[in-house]
């Protein structure tokens, strides 16, 4: 343990809250070097919505290394990104009526959303992006300006520019939308018209707050009628988090560009892509560039994941049922608990509960963490814990997390109680 306190930089903040050292994992598991094992309910805050170490997967990727397939490709061709290429035109974009190009960015998500905003900013000729109250876009200067919080703003250190932002659906219940509308037909508005607007559908590090249908096509429609671009980052409610691959499936929008990273490796492996309609793909070669823009390792896993996950409906049923047998928990909870929570926060495989404050959060989850859960919060004061198991758990295994959370609500409630009296 000593080995990371002294020679590691304190910009680590996971290992802070789950102070153990894992050795293996599997699926839904986490193994330490001193023999325990944790459910992991953060998996990879959604880069591993397959599990750990997903045997489909880890059997493609071993057969294609040990073919000697490319590992390092720069841009060139390569067979693995063809086979990606061709699954998810043909399983995830077909299907959905949906038709973008495909630019592989640097492989991490804050990557692809410096190029969403680069290229809106080139094609629009304007500088101005729209983003949202508690957006979470990533943490590299363009990405950043369009991050809410004041946490990961703050090591910017210099000014963040280029973005204005508007309230999120629902925020302190003030109507954004309407504002945005009045304030882009008003002449001394003072908003410079925007090139884009960058959205969560589900706000995912911002407190697992969801926008409706109505709310994303009135949006979709604002941008429409004003030469205006949507930008859907999706990297983290993306690849099935929702429920849907896309999380804005259900909505019926369909955004001029949206950004995935975190599980669309499908194995943990970094790889980001940033998917334009055809015509504003405008960029000159090289213009966006990056030397790990071609990890083939993630290309193979990537189109493991879809081949075997999303050629017919199955795994969105799974998901689905999943998704309603942790509701129906946190509405029970939510009832019996009203001392504790305010309400259930996201959708899908992407809910939370919201506590009455940061510090009962932070007491659930470290209680969790005694008794073997790995899971963390979100939101503005980390008021929110969030369910993030892999989307393969079973009906068992998400039980088991259940009863955890169950077992360390009841014993933060009886210490609340007892210290109040
Ligand atoms: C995680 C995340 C990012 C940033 O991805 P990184 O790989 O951490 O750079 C951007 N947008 C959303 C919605 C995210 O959840």
């Amino acid at each position: 343990m000593n080995i990371f306190k002294k020679h590691e930089s304190n910009v680590q903040c996971y290992a802070n809250n789950f102070p153990v050292v894992f050795s293996s994992a599997k699926g839904c598991w986490l193994h330490t070097e001193d023999g325990d094992r944790y459910l992991d309910f953060l998996a990879g805050a959604g880069s591993l919505n397959y599990g750990h170490n997903n045997p489909v997967l880890k059997k493609a990727l071993l057969d294609y290394i040990d073919q000697d397939g490319l590992t390092h490709g720069l841009d060139m061709h390569s067979q693995a990104k063809g086979h990606f290429l061709e699954s998810f035109n043909e399983k995830i974009l077909k299907p959905r009526e949906l038709e973008y190009k495909v630019q592989f960015t640097g492989p991490t998500g804050t990557n692809a959303v410096e190029a969403a905003m680069k290229l809106a900013r080139k094609v629009k000729d304007r500088t101005n992006i729209v983003a949202f109250t508690n957006g979470f876009h990533g943490v590299s200067y363009g990405a950043l300006a369009a991050t809410g919080n004041q946490h990961h703003r703050g090591g910017a250190a210099m000014p963040l520019s280029g973005v204005t932002r508007i309230p999120y659906e629902g925020y302190a219940d003030i109507d954004g939308l309407a504002l945005f509308e009045t304030m882009l037909n008003d002449n001394s508005g003072g908003l410079d018209k925007p090139a884009a607007v960058l959205v969560e559908v589900v706000q995912g590090e911002g407190g697992l707050n969801a926008a409706s249908n109505e709310w994303l096509q009135r949006l979709e429609k604002i941008c429409k009628g004003n030469d205006i671009l949507l930008i859907v980052d999706d990297i983290q409610a993306g690849c099935g988090r929702t429920g849907t691959f896309f999380s804005f499936e259900p909505s019926g929008i369909k955004p001029d560009m949206v950004t995935l990273s975190k599980s669309i490796g499908g194995y943990g492996l970094p790889m980001a892509i940033m998917l334009m309609k055809p015509d504003l793909d405008q960029w000159a070669p090289g213009e966006h560039n990056g030397t790990f823009r071609g990890n083939n390792h993630a290309f193979v896993t990537a189109a493991e994941a879809i081949d075997t996950y999303w050629h017919n409906d199955e795994f969105e049923t799974h998901i689905k049922e999943r998704a309603e047998q942790l509701n129906q928990s946190l509405q029970n909870n939510l009832k019996q608990y009203s001392n504790l929570f305010e309400g259930i926060k996201g959708r899908g495989l992407m809910q939370g509960i919201e506590c009455k404050n940061g510090d009962v959060a932070d007491m659930i989850t470290s209680e969790c963490f005694e008794n073997g859960m790995i899971i963390e919060t979100a939101g503005p004061n980390d008021e929110v814990v969030k369910f993030f198991c892999p989307l393969t758990v079973s009906e068992s295994e998400l039980e088991q997390g259940i009863h955890i959370f169950e077992k360390a609500v009841e014993t933060i409630s009886t210490k609340l109680t007892r210290r109040a009296s």
